[in-house]
């Protein structure tokens, strides 16, 4: 199994770290030119959403994720990973994949909130560590979309098809279960 992780700016070490770690072949995705052969997964990193919006444009990665989406390669989100995987970002300077018929709202939990930590359960997984920064919660989703995760009301952990999607970062605990419930999915095809 090989999977990409989006090495364009924001979080993507941990991600590769959590990877090997459960023995996953990894690589960086920098350039259209790293996307020459389709892989079994992709991750899309924390990060500014905003920016990496534009720089998936300006490097012409957008449609080959979007090709790629469509022939079976799986794609796990987080934090502003799970903002570009929405039909509806919630903000204008963030073009979405549209690959999640969801509506995020952007740095939801204002500023005194702005980053915190807690425990929450995680559909089959249990209770998970979840650390937030600057995060995002999925404000509206469609009936084909499966929630995972909630907390405080607020749909923080979604799933349809082939997309995974959390607002929290697993890669920043040393709690592996997010990332093994995405390779699982991706044999469980
Ligand atoms: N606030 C960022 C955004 O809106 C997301 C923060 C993160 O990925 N940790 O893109």
């Amino acid at each position: 199994m090989r999977i990409g992780v989006l090495a364009l700016q924001g979080a993507f070490e941990e991600h590769i770290k959590m990877l090997n770690e459960l023995g996953v072949e990894t690589f960086e995705i920098r350039q259209l030119k790293d996307l020459s052969e389709i892989p079994d997964g992709l991750i899309i990193p924390g990060g500014e959403s905003t920016v990496m919006s534009k720089l998936l444009d300006e490097l012409n990665i957008r449609e080959k994720i979007l090709e790629y989406a469509d022939n079976g390669m799986a794609i796990f989100g987080t934090c502003a990973g799970l903002i570009l995987l929405c039909k509806d970002t919630g903000d204008p300077r963030c073009k979405g994949l549209g690959l999640l018929d969801c509506t995020a709202k952007r740095n939801a939990y204002g500023r005194q909130l702005g980053s915190f930590e807690t425990i929450g359960k995680f559909d089959s997984i249990g209770e998970i560590p979840m650390v937030f920064i600057r995060a995002p919660y999925i404000s509206e989703a469609n009936k084909n979309v499966k929630i995972l995760s909630t907390i405080d009301d607020k749909i923080v952990g979604v799933r349809q098809n082939r997309i995974l999607a959390t607002a929290f970062h697993p890669e920043l605990t040393s709690d592996l279960s997010v990332h093994k419930y995405f390779i699982d999915m991706i044999k469980n095809r």
